[in-house]
């Protein structure tokens, strides 16, 4: 059973403490999921910031509220980015150009941000233009994706031009206590989530996460990559910690019932699993599969993000010698029970 034991989210540059020495903040999201949870973890002098909320006018305008408000007198004296994604890391380059903020980040999240936050240029373009035409997509609607792709504010400031590397055999001293690193795979390269022992508190970013299922995708840079086995079999260790931990989650609220929450998340992927097999009894591209995974209408954005995600099921279905792929002519990827 998950249970939440905080029913009020803090309003814009509001703190609420929901561990000794933790405090809740929201940053907002100009997406459907509408916000990001961050939290500051009282150092006594200063306060370890982790995640940093988007790059848009309105988060700035609240940290600078934050910053004449509650930390006025408690300034942040570093940062911990979880992952490169932009709600997490919009502003790292900002903390760090404009408050000489150190940012902790691990090596293998550093080098994707400037992967995926670098320059945009024709040659990226062309190879998204090319990864969903390889999964299918009607090259006009393959265009149109990457066009509102081009056009997409980045919603990243900028990727620091140093970080202070995150060792995830070390813990971290922060909020009076220490945090074990426990390195989450498949939502991100080597994202980082945090657990107090003494506060019995797992700082969870984006790996759990309440009623969401984390994006488990396949990118154009990896192809050939299986993030859902990763992803999946990181799982023990969070189930390694006690049932009654208090999980602090990226995206909604606070909760109770870490190894149910864990349950339910292995239970939806099998039902994917199954319902993308079951897809390819006959031949099939993988965007005929995404259609039966996802049959609501979809845009271009969504497009997206759901192929990479039906792409993660088709290639965990490859690893296991469950599924076949074979390549046509032009290049599209066909998959069939093996
Ligand atoms: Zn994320």
């Amino acid at each position: 059973m998950v249970q939440y034991p905080f029913s009020d989210a803090p309003k814009p540059a509001e703190l609420i403490e929901v561990a000794p020495r933790v405090q809740w903040l929201r940053m907002p999201l100009p997406f459907a999921l509408n916000h990001i949870n961050l939290w500051l973890l009282d150092d006594g002098d200063s306060y370890t910031l982790v995640d940093t909320g988007i790059d848009m006018d309105i988060t700035r305008t609240t940290w600078q509220q934050l910053m004449v408000g509650p930390l006025a007198h408690k300034k942040i004296g570093r940062v911990i980015c979880t992952h490169f994604h932009p709600d997490h890391m919009g502003l790292a380059g900002w903390f760090a150009r404009d408050f000489s903020l150190p940012i902790h980040m691990t090596p293998g999240e550093f080098e994707a941000a400037k992967l995926w936050h670098g320059k945009r240029n024709q040659a990226l373009l062309d190879k998204l233009s090319d990864y969903l035409a390889r999964g299918g997509i009607e090259p006009g609607q393959a265009r149109s994706a990457v066009e509102s792709r081009g056009k997409m504010p980045t919603l990243v400031s900028s990727v620091p031009e140093t970080i202070v590397p995150i060792d995830p055999a070390l813990p971290i001293t922060a909020g009076g206590t220490s945090w074990r690193v426990l390195i989450g795979e498949g939502h991100a390269p080597q994202l980082v989530t945090l657990y107090s022992a003494e506060h019995n508190t797992l700082i969870s970013s984006d790996q759990i996460l309440p009623q969401i299922s984390p994006n488990v995708s396949v990118s154009m840079f990896t192809p050939e990559a299986d993030p859902l086995s990763l992803f999946i079999s990181g799982f023990g260790k969070f189930k390694a910690l006690p049932e009654d931990t208090l999980v602090l989650p990226s995206h909604r609220l606070p909760f109770y019932g870490l190894h149910s929450r864990v349950d339910a998340l292995i239970a939806h992927h099998d039902d994917r699993l199954a319902a993308a097999l079951n897809a390819c009894a006959e031949e099939a591209t993988a965007y005929v599969v995404m259609a039966k995974l996802f049959p609501r209408m979809l845009d271009a954005h969504q497009t997206f993000f759901a192929l990479g995600e039906t792409l993660a099921h088709l290639n965990y279905l490859i690893g296991r010698g469950q599924l076949r792929r074979t390549t046509t002519s032009d290049g599209v990827w066909l998959y069939r029970t093996a």
